[in-house]
């Protein structure tokens, strides 16, 4: 059995910062990590291995840096890693990201399961894993939060969204998308560590998926939307105030602020 894993590196949300004269995120503030998610889409991955033997290859598309990213895969137990890389893949929306993905997946042949995380935490579109499915033609079963039982022909899985729990069975090949709640990722070994230091990860580039796409399915070209602006709303301080003395003085006091607010609707 083999499983591809979705991995994209993304800038640590806590301290990265926006630039907002261009509008954009300024992804030199801050280190990078695995996208939170496609941690538990790994672990995931993971657990399938020791149960059944599986072979886990973490792929990613991104700028060069997200090698360190597919290396951290290795460490946390994928086999191998394969970057898509190439300043054509620059830009991509997720059209162009799925597009290149899905080619990426179609390159590397047989397969058997695709896990990716729910949603990034930079982009935060919940679109890619679907469309990937999409364009595979491949069913796919979003929001895991549970693995039931994995056959070699089928997957059963469980999610839990807004008008009730399902358990669902598909058949391979299929796509999972995961939520943070199917496990606890866990950490590197050492063993692994070492494994990753010496892995070679190979990079891909449009030339190498030029039978699944071309340069008019991928990066900014294969695009069908546009960021115009990005916004960063200004932080609201908090206000806070204290009534020490005559008590009916303070709540009518009180009472007028959420009124103002439109909190309280006094008649
Ligand atoms: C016009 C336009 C230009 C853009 N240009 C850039 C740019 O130059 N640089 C940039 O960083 N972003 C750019 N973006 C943002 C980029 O399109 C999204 O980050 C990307 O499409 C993935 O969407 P998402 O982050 O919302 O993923 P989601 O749909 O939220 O991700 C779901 C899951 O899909 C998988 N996944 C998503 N992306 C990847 C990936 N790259 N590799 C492997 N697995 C993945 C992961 O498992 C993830 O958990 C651009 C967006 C637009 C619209």
């Amino acid at each position: 059995m083999k499983i591809v894993v979705l991995i994209k590196q993304v800038p640590d949300m806590e301290k990265v910062k926006f630039d907002r004269e261009k509008g954009v995120v300024d992804r030199k503030s801050a280190g990078t990590e695995i996208n939170p998610f496609d941690l538990n889409a790994l672990e995931a991955a993971v657990a399938i291995k020791e149960e059944t033997g599986a072979q886990v290859v973490a792929l990613s598309m991104g700028p060069p840096s997200a090698e360190t990213a597919l290396k951290e895969a290795i460490a946390r137990g994928a086999d191998e890693g394969i970057l898509l890389s190439d300043r054509k893949f620059g830009g991509a929306d997720v059209k162009a990201t799925a597009n290149t993905l899905a080619a990426g997946i179609k390159e590397i042949g047989e397969y058997d399961l695709v896990l990716a995380g729910m949603q990034t935490v930079d982009g935060d579109t919940g679109q890619v894993g679907s469309e990937v499915a999409e364009i595979l033609d491949i069913p796919h079963i979003c929001f895991v939060e549970k693995i039931e039982e994995v056959t070699d022909k089928d997957i059963t899985a469980v999610t839990d969204i807004w008008d009730g729990v399902y358990v669902k069975k598909m058949q391979f090949p299929g796509l999972l998308t995961v939520t943070k709640d199917i496990n606890n990722p866990r950490l590197p070994s050492f063993k692994n560590k070492m494994k990753a230091r010496k892995a070679e990860i190979p990079v891909w580039g449009l030339d190498k998926m030029s039978a699944h796409i071309d340069e008019t399915g991928a990066g900014l070209k294969g695009s069908a939307t546009m960021v115009k602006k990005i916004e960063v709303p200004e932080a609201v301080r908090r206000e806070g105030k204290m009534w020490r003395e005559d008590i009916n003085s303070a709540l009518d006091e009180f009472t007028d602020i959420l009124k103002n607010k439109k909190i309280l609707e006094v008649k």
